[in-house]
């Protein structure tokens, strides 16, 4: 008998397939985590606009409080259907998660797995190998704001942008904290941060992040501090992404930016995303949202679930789990054993189902 309790040692994951292809890619990117044998206990909850229309729940009460109690970890696929069209569940279960759990950094790597996927020309992987940092609890997205004289010819929408000091602040350390922490895909060290904005019409939230910027630049000497205005940034995007090592922006730059960087990875459905508040459970979910056109067709593209899920376990510290699967997947597009938006001819499952022998095989 032990003196004290054994401890699973297990990584407690909450899965949330959500809506639309959500429901398709998760299941391939469960099967996945579990061809690297991982040691996870995965559980899944329902919440999605089916659950909503059946009993009217979006998340229970003690929703966040539960995730963020017995979960190391939440994989989320995505919300938003046509029968819920006040999205009011997406934005209590997701824009929760993000807000109410205080996940306040939105990471987004941009990295090209093969040159076939980029619509540049004479562009390698390790020419698309940046990192979008974006603020994800404040900005447009706090909902704040209001109509003045709605429905009359004179009628005024007003929306908020709010940036806090805290808030800046903690994006922009964790910016140069991550390019301290991580290197590029090829080993060698990230050495920029870059923050953009449109600080010469945004006056007042440009002046903030400005001025922020330049205060904690200076607590990482080792690291050069650039700044673009958002508009000049987009097309230095798609002429030299080479000029990209860490962006940090705020919540509605970084949405749209990463949009965009994701036409350079293959479309949206390569891109992997984090959302994180360092030592608290953390919530993965890929960039794409639940694409109500192709959904319940079994031709969703899985990858950027699936690489999500690589995402996942590496914040979690189960690296050699992480490696496999980025392995796999490099494999699958160097095959083109991958659905037909990057040229492949498997459906949704067979992508997932390759991937997965690949990884028992590996
Ligand atoms: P949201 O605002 O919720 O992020 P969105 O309006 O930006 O969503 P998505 O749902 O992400 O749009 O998808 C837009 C389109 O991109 C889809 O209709 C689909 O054509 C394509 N797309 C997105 N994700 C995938 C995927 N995983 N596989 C294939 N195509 C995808």
């Amino acid at each position: 008998m032990l003196p004290f309790p054994a401890v699973s040692q297990k990584k407690r994951i909450a899965i949330v397939p959500g809506d639309g292809i959500g429901r398709e890619v998760i299941p391939e990117t469960v099967k996945v985590i579990a061809a690297t044998k991982a040691s996870v206990d995965l559980t899944p909850f329902d919440w999605s606009a089916e659950r909503y229309l059946a009993d009217g729940v979006t998340i229970p009460p003690d929703g966040f409080a539960m995730l963020a109690r017995d979960f190391d970890a939440i994989l989320v696929g995505a919300f938003g259907d046509p029968r819920v069209p006040t999205n009011i569940h997406a934005k209590e279960i997701l824009l929760g998660m993000r807000f109410k759990m205080d996940l306040y950094a939105n990471v987004r790597p941009v990295r090209l797995l093969d040159s076939s996927l980029c619509p540049l020309k004479g562009i390698e992987p390790r020419d698309v190998d940046f990192v979008v940092i974006r603020e994800n609890t404040e900005g447009m997205y706090v909902d704040a704001g209001g109509f003045f004289k709605q429905h009359t010819p004179d009628e005024i929408a007003v929306q908020e942008d709010i940036n806090s000091r805290k808030g800046v602040e903690r994006i922009i350390r964790y910016a140069f904290d991550y390019c301290e922490r991580h290197t590029k895909q090829d080993g060698s060290p990230r050495q920029r941060v870059l923050m953009t904005d449109k600080a010469n019409v945004m006056t007042y939230a440009g002046g903030l992040w400005q001025r922020v910027f330049k205060e904690v630049s200076r607590e990482y000497p080792q690291i050069a501090a650039e700044h673009m205005y958002v508009d000049a940034l987009c097309m230095q995007m798609v002429r030299d992404p080479r000029a990209f090592d860490v962006i940090v922006t705020n919540n509605m730059f970084g949405d749209i930016l990463t949009d965009l960087a994701a036409g350079l990875q293959g479309g949206l459905g390569m891109a992997a995303s984090g959302n994180i508040h360092p030592g608290k459970t953390s919530m993965f979910e890929p960039v794409h949202g639940s694409a109500p056109p192709i959904a319940g067709k079994n031709i969703a593209n899985p990858f950027g679930a699936i690489l999500t899920a690589a995402m996942m376990l590496n914040h979690l510290g189960l690296n050699s789990e992480a490696e496999k699967i980025e392995a796999a997947a490099l494999e699958a597009v160097r095959q083109k054993k991958t659905t037909q938006d990057l040229g492949g001819s498997l459906r949704t499952k067979e992508a997932g189902d390759w991937v997965a022998e690949r990884i028992s095989k590996l």
